[in-house]
């Protein structure tokens, strides 16, 4: 097998060929279709997350060791399965659940897994999908695609997943009835617009810096979209509320200290800031804030495996529209970095072995 790993960070990826390994136990060795390149696997790869300020989140302290081989969006192939895997079989179609447990804690033990204590997610804690074969510790990590391109489905496994688990923190009556405010219509943007039309969501005022992204969302079915620079832009959205009272949710894709403070200035009392993205900042508030205007600022994680399990049978439905998407050979997954890095990347890549 080859995959192309960090090994030292904040420098380029090196390939690795190696024995192809056996699963054992109940483990299921999955045949890479198609991998997702992800926003923080530029965080991987720098080897910390910015906390403002000039803090920094290290990689090292978070548990990561090096080598490491990222991808966590994993679609691809049932190769081979170890002796206790069940449920599986061989050329089975699946896409990988990639926010794994330790099994033991109270968050595991309520089924979220993405939020355990000790994780060993895929591309991160253990190795992932930029390579031509990945392990899945257990089959019930691997969930059935059927006929689906594993092109199409490797991204619901985080951009979906992810999206998918902030808005069902949205009461569901809310999203239907009233617009809610999603900022950034990068690929977690158009997968948020995409779920959200397949849920039955009234709509998204969608906010992004970049005209380009802003037209993609108007494609993609948002209500309106926003440049956060115009100075009248908490106004406008504000208009287009119910009763001009503000936004009953706003789901921060970005997740920098400006925009979770365009999601607070724009919230109705009662709303929601639900922050997803991981870009980094800080922001300062007047606590009395919270209280006066009952706000809830909350934040979401990638998703647990029933909200995967959800979202794919929602899919197989046929009402989650495609999200533009440009598929790379494995060997390209630098490249693929280096563009998502500047900006210059519209839906997402997938990295075909
Ligand atoms: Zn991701
Ligand atoms: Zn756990």
């Amino acid at each position: 097998m080859r995959s192309y790993d960090v090994t030292v960070f904040e420098s380029p990826l090196q390939v690795s060929d190696r024995a192809t390994p056996e699963p054992v136990g109940g483990e299921v060795l999955v045949k890479v279709s198609a991998a997702g390149v992800c926003h923080s696997d530029l965080h991987i790869c720098d080897g910390f997350y910015d906390l403002g300020g000039g803090k920094k989140l290290r990689m090292g302290e978070r548990g990561v060791a090096l080598p490491i081989t990222m991808g966590h969006e994993i679609a691809g192939e049932v190769a081979a399965l170890g002796p206790d895997a069940k449920g599986l079989k061989i050329g089975d179609k699946v896409v990988v659940f990639p926010w794994i447990g330790c099994g033991q804690c109270a968050a595991c033990a309520r089924g979220d897994e993405n939020l355990c204590v000790k994780p060993g997610f895929m591309g991160i804690f253990r190795r992932g999908g930029y390579a031509t074969h990945c392990i899945a510790p257990q089959a019930k990590y691997c969930l059935p695609i059927g006929d689906l391109d594993p092109v199409a489905a490797a991204p619901y496994a985080c951009s979906g997943v992810t999206t998918y688990s902030a808005l069902n923190k949205v009461d569901r009556a809310t999203l239907q009835s009233q617009p809610i405010v999603v900022i950034g219509a990068g690929g977690l943007g158009l997968m948020c617009l995409s779920i959200m039309k397949a849920l039955g969501a009234k709509g998204a005022l969608v906010v992004d810096i970049d005209p380009v992204k802003r037209e993609a969302a108007m494609k993609a079915g948002a209500l309106a979209a926003f440049d956060p620079k115009a100075p009248d832009t908490v106004a406008r959205i504000r208009a287009m509320t119910p009763e001009g009272a503000g936004a009953a949710a706003t789901i921060d894709l970005v997740g920098a200290g400006e925009t979770v403070q365009l999601g607070v200035d724009c919230a109705a009392r009662g709303g929601r800031v639900i922050i997803v993205g991981l870009i980094g900042g800080e922001i300062t508030m007047s606590v009395p804030l919270f209280p006066q205007r009952a706000l809830i600022v909350q934040g979401s994680y990638v998703g647990n495996l029933r909200e995967l399990a959800e979202l794919m049978a929602l899919v197989a439905k046929g009402g989650v529209a495609k999200i533009p998407t440009q598929t790379r050979p494995l060997d390209q997954a630098q490249s693929a970095l280096d563009d998502l890095r500047r900006g210059a990347v519209v839906g997402r890549i997938v990295l075909t072995p």
